[in-house]
């Protein structure tokens, strides 16, 4: 659909993350008002529904992945299907009537629990300030195949995890290493190829007047693990929030050491 000018700079003031979303709503509208141009008073008009149908909008949770994903060069693998079983498991366990019965007053939407996934480390879907964030993680491994010494590796790593030195091969630093992949698919003999593949997971992640970055649990899951962390996270999360509270503010250090140990790769 069309859109003016001054509809497209009211959008472009409309934070990235969440501007996709925000504009198909304002198109969705606008076509079902019968309009076929988003003028600033689509805009505007989508922007006053929204903020007064606020709690009858309040699903209980969200769940979001990157907003570029299908054409990102960066992306590792395709989320969506763990996101789709994400959602699943989000809509089993019912939020909605759960923040229903424990919040006094109307829902808003930072009541919901929010759930994101990033398909690569760049985070773009910032899973740091989600209640769960999960991150597509891709480890390199080294071969026997012999290293030509080129430095494509050290050239594509952003994080400068790796070094070449004297040593016939490279060396990965695994405490700088973010599991991108990048050296892997730059490697043109092989000497780097993939090792373990699947997600990694962050908790308690929150904005507002006090927020959090979420910490990370220290392992490289399958979607079957996601899943069972996610359920765990949520069954946690209904325990012990009353009142709004955000997962971040009931994940205190000895529940998070304890789903740490609990999920902690095996050795
Ligand atoms: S997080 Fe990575 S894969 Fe996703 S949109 Fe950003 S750069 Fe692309
Ligand atoms: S996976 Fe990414 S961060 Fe890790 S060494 Fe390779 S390029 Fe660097
Ligand atoms: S890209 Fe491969 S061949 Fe080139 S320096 Fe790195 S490991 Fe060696």
């Amino acid at each position: 659909m069309e859109w003016t000018e001054e509809a497209e700079a009211a959008i472009r003031k409309v934070p990235f993350f969440v501007r996709a979303k925000v504009r198909a709503r304002v198109e969705a509208e606008a076509a079902a008002a019968g309009h076929h141009q988003v003028t600033l008073q689509e805009v505007e008009d989508s922007r006053r529904r929204f903020v007064s149908g606020m709690s009858r909008e309040v699903k209980g949770y969200q769940v979001d992945g990157c907003f570029a994903a299908g054409g990102c060069p960066n992306r590792i693998g395709d989320g969506s299907r763990l996101l789709a079983r994400i959602e699943a498991v989000l809509q089993e366990a019912d939020l909605l009537s759960f923040l229903k019965s424990t919040v006094d007053g109307p829902l808003k939407f930072h009541h919901e629990f929010r759930v994101s996934l990033a398909e690569c480390p760049n985070s773009c879907s910032q899973v740091q300030i989600k209640d769960i964030g999960i991150l597509a993680a891709s480890t390199p491994r080294i071969t026997d195949i012999p290293c030509s010494g080129c430095g494509a590796c050290v050239e594509a790593c952003p994080d400068d995890a790796i070094r070449l030195d004297d040593s016939p091969s490279p060396r990965i630093d695994s405490s700088l290493c973010m599991r991108c992949g990048r050296c892997i698919a730059a490697c043109p003999t092989g000497t780097l190829a993939q090792g373990e593949t699947g997600y990694r997971i962050q908790l308690g992640g929150k904005l507002g007047r006090h927020p959090r970055l979420a910490r990370e649990l220290p392992g490289i899951y399958s979607e079957d693990q996601i899943i069972e962390i996610v359920r765990t996270c949520l069954a946690l999360y209904k325990e012990k929030s009353r009142g709004g509270r955000r997962f971040a503010d009931v994940l205190d250090d000895a529940t998070f050491e304890g789903l740490a140990r609990r999920f902690a790769p095996a050795t």
